[in-house]
């Protein structure tokens, strides 16, 4: 088997598998019990907590644990909303956001909050000054995510950052692609808050994180006991909160050799496809972009049918509407970058992790251009 859908999760490292296992058995106590078997997992929750916060730029007490990316972002969006309770509220959003912050927009629109959608330009890219265009004076949170999870677009998030500094509006980013694979730090970014998912750095999956700064309200996802500072009541999933401490880790040390050895991957494919394939066309921008994924447009064959032939062959990628699957639907992403539904409905991604290799980018290169013949010579 080749697995190459890195960007929908990954395989967890072995220095968190084994870090991990040991709260799940010997040391299986609850973090908040007054034992020492209780204050051992509180005291390895901790750890994690500073090693993500590190990672990020960030202190620990402005890292919460959740359930995993989709949790965080729900949290951020909607409850930081809900702080407004009687006030108008104005969110500003782009039009490729992952379905977690998507609908959770989605929702709140429906309860009344006014919501702008910003577009993209074809290449994926939000334009900063969109941004402050779409700035109305009662305009709370602008959501806009670090890099896209199906064209891998890197979003000018300084930029933005920058331009709301002194407006008093907050910018939750989407990070989860991006955190673990390229440098992320908060302060430099001036985020006020960040989402992202230790499944998606070869963490477990389950454990997702939202860095809040330090100073701005929010109100508690989950009311309970006193867990996560009282934010995300329940009893800590210590084991693979652990597993995130050691993945993240992990990936922060290799970050740079594991981005450079990537992007060669990305371009062995992108050029054995070509050579056989001269009509493919690359979605997302050239430049900012993450270094493992790529998403390759076909035009006149399905996705999903290359997605099928692959599998066949024991390649796993995902056409490009994975969390859409089941639904037939084109994938939101590509129909903003201005695609019609033929072609974003002939889109594949193919997203590289650290164990991937380059004969395994060649091999896919070359399944790609055999099953676009097979599909063509049936048409
Ligand atoms: C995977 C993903 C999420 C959701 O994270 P989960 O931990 O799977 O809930 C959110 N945003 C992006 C960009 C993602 O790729």
């Amino acid at each position: 088997m080749i697995y190459a859908d890195n960007a929908a999760t990954t395989k967890i490292c072995d220095s968190a598998f084994e870090k991990m296992l040991p709260f799940l058995r010997e040391q299986y106590g609850n973090a908040s019990s007054q034992y020492s078997l209780g204050a051992k997992a509180k005291r390895a929750v901790e750890e994690a907590r500073k090693k993500i916060a590190a990672a990020i730029g960030a202190e620990s007490l402005e890292i919460t644990f959740t359930s995993g990316g989709s949790e965080a972002n729900s949290w951020a969006i909607r409850c930081f909303a809900e702080t407004y309770r009687n006030k108008p509220v104005h969110i500003i959003t782009s039009a490729i956001e992952h379905h977690s912050v998507r609908n959770t927009c989605h929702a709140l629109e429906q309860n009344g909050i006014d919501v702008t959608w910003l577009p993209v330009k074809t290449t994926g890219l939000v334009d900063a000054a969109d941004v402050e265009a779409a700035i109305k004076p009662h305009t709370k949170l602008v959501s806009i995510m670090l890099a896209n999870n199906e064209i891998s677009t890197i979003q000018p998030i300084e930029e933005i950052g920058r331009l709301l500094k002194d407006k008093n509006i907050v910018l939750h980013t989407d990070a989860v692609q991006a955190v673990g694979h390229i440098p992320v730090d908060v302060k430099a970014l001036q985020i006020d808050f960040l989402t992202a998912s230790a499944h998606k750095f070869n963490g477990a999956k389950g454990t997702g994180i939202l860095y809040k700064r330090s100073g701005l309200g929010i109100s508690p996802l989950i009311f309970g006991g006193e867990q996560e500072r009282g934010l995300r009541a329940g009893t800590e999933n210590v084991a693979g909160i652990v597993a995130a401490g050691y993945a993240i880790e992990e990936s922060a040390g290799m970050m740079s050799d594991e981005a450079k050895r990537l992007c060669e991957m990305v371009e062995i494919t992108i050029r054995g496809v070509k050579e056989k394939i001269p009509s493919v066309r690359v979605n997302g921008d050239t430049a900012s972009r993450l270094p493992g994924i790529i998403n390759l447009g076909f035009c006149d064959v399905s996705g999903e049918a290359l997605v099928h032939l692959l599998d066949l062959k024991g390649i796993c990628v995902s056409a490009s509407a994975a969390c859409t699957s089941g639904r037939d639907e084109p994938t939101h992403v590509l129909l903003a970058l201005g695609q019609n539904e033929q072609q974003a409905k002939s889109a594949i991604r193919i997203s590289y992790g650290r164990y991937n290799t380059m004969d395994e980018a060649a091999v896919i290169a070359s399944a790609i251009c055999d099953a676009y013949a097979k599909i063509k010579a049936n048409l």
